[in-house]
């Protein structure tokens, strides 16, 4: 597996008494090991890797590719569906060694070390009833997600995960350390809510915490026959429901494992998994509606610790599937759209395919779009058809019905997508997911990286 010879040949010499962490070449066992991404679609051989252990180990990466004229990729946790933490022939970043949160719980705050899922900042939360809004699999990496936008179950109460940034300490292209918070870079703070890693390394992220201990939360699930009636229901139901809660509705393939009823094993099914932020009178309040739409095949609704909801989906998607993804925000969703959507459904190709629209209403709507780098805050929905699969020999099976499905659906859209749900799809979407605040991140990508060093990503290029 392991062929050196493929691979860019690098001196890292000028490294040695630099890095406290690893320094990790073809030629070293641990580089296979060390290069896989969590899409095993994307197979990429950087020259060297640097595990970084510390701010210093950082700012050391950076000097040294831009003295060598690498091409630098930054890893997170390695999330990114397009493979945007690697780099063929270049040198990767890997903040894998730098996790952990430091909660204060008078202030509410956590600062998150920059290579963290989404599972440590949880850990470290919950045990003071704290919780932000992030994402959906605790193995998802704080950086990537928060500096792409973030939205996840608290989403209609407490907003996207850029909604609660406080503060961003970076490694700029030159190597310099920076802090940017609503006082100090505020340019560069404004660029790091939604304009993805383009703008440095982030070694610590600030965020706002919130009272979130227990949650009432779990699927509903309803046979596939009933699709349409349930989607009708939920988009008129989910804009006009309390902030405190929400659901995310997906088209899915039951996994025959418990909690699922035998029933429904192996089933295509329409499913809405949902969150609630208070008690479970209230929860059962809010839900009652949904017993209207009739033949309701499960109800797993119930009280959860938070970070149990926040990975609950973590063993059905574990690293090291083949992941095809396209998506795209939307605002309204028609009744011959939801016709596009069951058909699709019906087609689902694999059974860890799946389709998402997640709802970004609520406190994620109370922003002007002009706030942050996130251009669609009046987007009602950001929808994901995700082809999933263990087999690579199905790769190409998921790749062409997630772009179908896309294709069908995206005629009914607002035309960009959510940067953290794209592939490497090519600079025209880029552009259609900044729209007017594309110009203004050029501008400040120009300021803080010229040479575009960080370009191993939805990137921005500066503007002159
Ligand atoms: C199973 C799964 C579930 C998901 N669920 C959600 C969800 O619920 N909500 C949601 O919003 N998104 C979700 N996503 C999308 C996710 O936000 C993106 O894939 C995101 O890019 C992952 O971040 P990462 O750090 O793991 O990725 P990486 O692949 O490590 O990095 C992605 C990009 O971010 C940059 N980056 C990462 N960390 C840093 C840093 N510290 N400093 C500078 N740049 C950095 C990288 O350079 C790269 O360009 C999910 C993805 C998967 C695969």
């Amino acid at each position: 597996m392991l062929n050196a010879d493929r691979v860019r040949k690098v001196n890292v010499d000028g490294l040695v008494g630099l890095i406290r962490g690893q320094i990790i070449t073809p030629e070293n066992k641990d580089y296979d090991e060390t290069r896989k991404l969590y899409n095993a679609m994307i197979d990429k051989r950087p020259a060297v890797i640097i595990r970084c252990r510390d701010v210093a180990d950082v700012i050391a990466s950076v000097r040294f590719a831009a003295k060598e004229g690498l091409d630098l990729a930054v890893r997170g946790g390695g999330h990114n569906g397009g493979g945007l933490g690697s780099v063929d022939d270049g040198l990767m970043i890997d903040l894998s060694l730098m996790r952990g949160a430091r909660v204060d719980p008078v202030a509410r705050t956590a600062q998150v070390s920059g290579g963290s899922l989404i599972g440590d900042l949880d850990h470290a939360a919950h045990a003071f009833g704290l919780g932000t809004p992030a994402g959906f699999i605790s193995t998802t990496g704080i950086g990537g997600l928060t500096l792409g936008g973030g939205l996840g179950y608290l989403t209609r109460k407490y907003g996207l995960t850029i909604d609660n940034l406080l503060s961003v300490d970076v490694v700029l292209a030159d190597g310099s350390f920076v802090t940017a918070n609503a006082d100090h870079n505020k340019d560069l703070f404004w660029a790091s809510m939604g304009g993805g890693g383009n703008f440095g390394v982030v070694t610590s992220f600030t965020l706002q915490l919130h009272p979130v201990g227990t949650v009432i939360g779990g699927p509903t699930i309803w046979p596939l026959e009933k699709a349409v009636d349930v989607l009708k229901w939920y988009r008129d139901f989910i804009l006009q429901a309390p902030v405190e809660l929400n659901g995310f509705f997906d088209f899915l393939t039951v996994p025959p494992v418990a909690p699922f009823p035998q029933t429904l094993h192996m089933k295509k099914v329409a499913a809405i998994v949902w969150c609630y932020v208070g008690s479970t009178d209230e929860a059962e309040k809010a839900l009652a509606p949904l017993h209207s739409v009739g033949d309701l095949a499960m109800y797993g609704v119930q009280p959860l610790p938070y970070p149990v909801l926040n990975s609950m989906f973590d063993g059905l998607y574990p690293p090291g599937h083949q992941w095809y993804w396209r998506s795209d925000f939307v605002k309204e969703i028609s009744d011959a759209a939801i016709d596009r959507h069951v058909e699709n459904a019906l087609k689902l190709p694999t059974p860890s395919s799946t389709m998402h629209l997640y709802p970004i209403d609520g406190a994620a709507s109370r922003k002007a779009n002009n706030e942050s780098a996130w251009a669609y805050r009046d987007a009602k929905w950001a929808q994901v058809m995700v082809g999933v699969d263990p087999d690579p020999a199905n790769a190409t099976l998921i790749r062409n019905w997630a772009v179908n499905y896309w294709n069908d659906l995206h005629p009914y859209t607002m035309g960009g997508a959510y940067v953290n749900f794209m592939m490497d799809e090519g600079q025209e979407r880029v552009q259609a997911t900044y729209l007017e605040n594309y110009a203004r991140l050029a501008s400040i990508k120009q300021k803080y990286d010229p040479t575009n060093l960080f370009h191993i990503n939805q990137n921005i290029r500066p503007s002159s």
